[in-house]
């Protein structure tokens, strides 16, 4: 039986990964222990986030200039620690509003007491569009620009060659749900986040890569959303999330092998064309973004008919095709198609929906 996982986080993983976590799960490289049992403070456990940090700043050509930090408490943390670490010159954030994420920092960043101007937003569209700014923004007035760069629940994505402009002001990016899915230049960004739950590793790390300048040693900060301590300590200042930290390691390998994010973007956009290709043919079911905003890794659609969705989820559930349901505050479907899912799972979501077309 094959079963594809469409869920939008916690999230589909390689299976050569999950083979060889369970085959390394009892005795980690021979040493008689697990990857659940040993010490962050061993030597193992040492290479393994040494080795796992080099391997993403080559995946990403992180410049030497930046750091890599491994932090937990997700996205929804660093909604609370970017504001807390960087916006304290001007105490004002910049924000484009492209949906429920966006909205969740917002209103993060404005509950600690920071003005968050929203230059830009697309509520009145649904946000089934991107917001851009409505005037220029400088750094004498904002501390940074703060973007969701893909909208797991609306399915938009500022992709490389639609970022906002940003000469004047520091980027920020919540990159959550398309984190290595395509490509980016760090430099463009002064901090990029990303929970690892969708496209990297099991819940429970949160990478950070910012800008070392960026870092304020001032920042006055509960010590765990604090950026200082994780770069003096190697991420390591206190106990950090060992297994997901390993499996991260894992899908990195995994994925230089395949030839590295520019590969892994191309089966991605082949991966996600089997499905908008589909839906733009469809006489029931629709997506409503335009081309160049399309997200790779989370497409959202819908028959327009709320009880005729809920239809076709227990259809799809019926032919193993699991967690196609859309957001709960969205409704309509939504299919994740993040690294670690084959392009056969794109394609047996295709036949599913033709086939429930041909009935309905
Ligand atoms: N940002 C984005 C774009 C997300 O998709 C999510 C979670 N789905 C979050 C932030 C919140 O992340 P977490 O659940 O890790 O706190």
């Amino acid at each position: 039986m094959t079963v594809y996982n469409f869920s939008a986080g916690p999230a589909v993983m390689p299976k050569p990964v999950i083979e060889q976590i369970q085959r390394e799960l009892p005795s980690l490289q021979g040493s008689g222990m697990s990857i659940l049992e040993i010490s962050h403070r061993s030597q193992r456990f040492q290479d393994i986030i040494d080795t796992t940090k080099q391997d993403l700043k080559d995946l990403l050509n992180v410049p030497d200039n930046y750091e890599i930090l491994f932090c937990q408490g997700g996205g929804t943390g660093q909604f609370a620690a970017v504001p807390l670490n960087l916006a304290n010159h001007h105490r004002k954030i910049a924000l484009l509003d492209s949906g429920h994420w966006a909205s969740g920092a917002a209103n993060e960043a404005t509950n600690l007491g920071y003005d968050v101007d929203i230059v830009g937003n697309t509520k009145a569209d649904n946000y089934q569009s991107l917001p851009y700014p409505d005037h220029e923004l400088s750094s004498s007035q904002y501390d940074y620009l703060y973007t969701t760069i893909n909208n797991t629940i609306e399915g938009t994505t500022y992709h490389n060659d639609i970022l906002p402009d940003h000469k004047d002001i520091t980027l920020v990016g919540d990159m959550s749900s398309n984190f290595m899915a395509e490509h980016y230049n760090v430099s463009d960004f002064g901090l990029i986040f990303a929970g690892a739950q969708k496209n990297l590793a099991p819940a429970g790390v949160t990478i950070v890569i910012v800008r070392k300048d960026l870092i304020d040693p001032a920042a006055h900060t509960p010590k765990i959303l604090n950026y200082e301590p994780y770069v003096k300590k190697d991420s390591m200042f206190n106990t950090p999330p060992v297994f997901p930290i390993y499996a991260a390691g894992l899908v990195a390998k995994w994925l230089k092998g395949l030839g590295g994010i520019d590969a892994m973007e191309k089966i991605n956009r082949q991966k996600a064309a089997v499905l908008y290709d589909y839906l733009d043919e469809s006489k029931l079911f629709k997506n409503h973004v335009k081309p160049s905003e399309r997200s790779l890794t989370n497409i959202t659609f819908t028959t327009g008919d709320a009880d005729l969705d809920a239809q076709f989820v227990d259809f799809a559930t019926q032919h193993d095709l699991i967690s196609i349901k859309g957001h709960r505050s969205v409704g309509g479907l939504r299919a994740s198609l993040y690294n670690a899912m084959p392009i056969d799972g794109a394609k047996a979501l295709v036949d599913c929906l033709h086939q429930f077309e041909q009935t309905h």
